[in-house]
C-alpha cells in the first residue's frame, strides 16, 4: 500500500511527488513514456515558475536544462488588429525533456519511487484506498491511499473517469533552419484570426526558428500555418531554409464558464489535466502550484479523505484567481478573446 500513486512525471507530478516524499509519505510516480520524456512545448519558463521552484524545490534552474538563448525577456502579443503589446519579464528558455527530468530527480532524491514506460490504465476508489492498474514495462495492480492524476492534456485516465471531457485545442509547430528579423529573446504570440483559432507563435530554440499555430479543427492547420508563414515572410523577413521537425499536441480549451476538475473521493486531479492553463498555453507554473496544493491537502488531512478535496480546492483559489486575471488581460487586448474578460 503506497500513501500516494501519482500518474505522470511532468512538472505537476514531480512537484506532488517531491512534496509528499519530503514529508515522509511513500510515493510511486508512474510515467507512460521512457524518461527523460519528450513534451511538445515552447519551453518558456516565466518569472513566476522560477519563483515557485525557488519556493518549493529550494533551488535554481541549472543551465544544463536550458537552450539558447538562455534568457527569455518576455512576451510580445500582437492582437487581432496587428497592435503590439510587449510584456518585459525575465524568464528562461528550456528543453522540457531536461527540465522535467531535473524536477523529477528532485522527487527521487526525496524518496519517491519512479517507474517509466508504464501507464496507469484504470483506477477504482474503494473507500479506504484506490486500486490502480498499471500496464507496460511493469504491469501490476497497486493500492494507494490517494491517487493524484497529473497526466496532462493527453491523458486517458481522466477521460475514463469523467467522460464529458472532450474540449481540446490542437497545436502544430515546426522547427526550422533559417533567419528572421525578430529578437530571439522574446516569445511572440499572434492573435489575428487568419493565423489560428487560438494563437500562432514564434520563438527560437538552439538557433532553430519555431513557428506554430493552434486550432480547434485539425483540418485547418495547413491553411492557418500557410497564412502565418506568409505574414512572417512579408512582415519580419522570415527565410525558411529547411524544416528539421514538426509536431502536434493538444491543450485544454479554456472558456469563460470553464470549471477546474479537482477530482473526487481519493482521486485528485492536478495541473493541465485538471484544467489549470494560463493564456497562450503557459502551464508549467500552474502545474507546479496546483501540484503543491494537492500534496499539501493530502499531507495535512491524510486520515480524512473528505477534508482532502475541500482543502485542495480552498488552497488553489489563488492559482485560479491568477489564471483568471491573465485571461481577463488577454480579453482586454483582443476581440478574439473578448469573452475571456468574463472568466
Ligand atoms: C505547443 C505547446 C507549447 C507550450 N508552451 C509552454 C511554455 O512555453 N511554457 C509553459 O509554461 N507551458 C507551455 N505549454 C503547456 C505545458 O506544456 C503544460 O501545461 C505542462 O506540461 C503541464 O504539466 P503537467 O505536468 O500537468 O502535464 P505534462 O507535462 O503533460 O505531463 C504529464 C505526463 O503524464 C504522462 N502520462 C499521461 N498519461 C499517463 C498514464 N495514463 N499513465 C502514466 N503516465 C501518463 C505523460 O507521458 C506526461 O509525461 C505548452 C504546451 C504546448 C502543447
Amino acid at each position: 500500500m503506497y500513501d500516494a500513486i501519482i500518474v505522470g512525471g511532468g512538472p505537476t507530478g514531480a512537484t506532488v511527488g517531491k512534496i509528499l516524499a519530503e514529508k515522509g509519505f511513500s510515493v510511486l510516480i508512474v510515467e507512460r513514456c521512457k524518461l527523460p520524456r519528450y513534451k511538445s512545448c515552447s519551453g518558456m519558463v516565466i518569472k513566476k515558475t522560477i519563483e515557485l521552484i525557488d519556493k518549493y524545490f529550494y533551488c535554481q534552474i541549472p543551465d544544463f536544462v536550458k537552450c539558447s538563448p538562455l534568457d527569455n525577456y518576455g512576451m510580445v502579443f500582437v492582437n487581432d488588429e496587428g497592435k503590439e503589446y510587449k510584456f518585459e519579464q525575465r524568464g528562461f528558455n528550456v528543453w522540457r525533456s531536461s527540465f522535467d527530468n531535473w524536477l523529477l530527480e528532485k522527487a527521487i532524491e526525496k524518496g519517491a519511487k519512479v517507474i517509466d514506460c508504464a501507464s496507469v490504465v484504470s483506477c477504482e476508489d474503494k473507500d479506504d484506498c484506490v486500486e490502480v492498474t498499471i500496464s507496460g514495462k511493469t504491469s501490476s495492480t497497486e493500492k494507494a491511499r490517494y491517487l493524484i492524476d497529473c497526466e496532462g492534456a493527453t491523458g486517458t485516465l481522466k477521460r475514463s473517469l469523467f467522460s464529458n471531457d472532450k474540449d481540446y485545442i490542437t497545436t502544430y509547430q515546426t522547427f526550422n533552419n533559417g533567419r528572421i528579423d525578430l529578437d530571439p529573446h522574446y516569445f511572440y504570440a499572434y492573435l489575428q484570426p487568419k493565423f489560428s483559432e487560438y494563437d500562432a507563435w514564434f520563438n527560437v530554440k538552439d538557433n532553430m526558428l519555431v513557428l506554430g499555430v493552434a486550432v480547434k479543427d485539425r483540418n485547418k492547420i495547413k491553411a492557418y500555418y500557410t497564412n502565418f508563414i506568409d505574414y512572417m515572410k512579408s512582415n519580419h523577413g522570415l527565410v525558411l531554409q529547411d524544416k528539421i521537425k514538426e509536431e502536434k499536441w493538444i491543450m485544454p480549451c479554456i472558456y469563460p464558464d470553464f470549471k477546474i476538475n479537482y477530482g473526487k473521493g481519493r482521486i485528485l486531479l492536478a495541473g493541465e489535466v485538471a484544467g489549470f492553463l494560463n493564456p497562450m498555453g503557459e502551464g508549467i507554473s500552474c502545474g507546479i502550484e496546483s501540484g503543491y496544493h494537492a500534496a499539501i491537502a493530502i499531507a495535512d488531512n491524510f486520515g480524512n479523505s473528505e477534508n482532502v478535496l475541500h482543502c485542495y480546492i480552498q488552497n488553489s483559489r489563488e492559482v485560479l484567481a491568477y489564471m483568471k486575471r491573465q485571461w481577463h488581460l488577454v480579453g482586454l487586448m483582443s476581440n478574439k478573446f473578448e469573452n475571456m474578460k468574463n472568466m
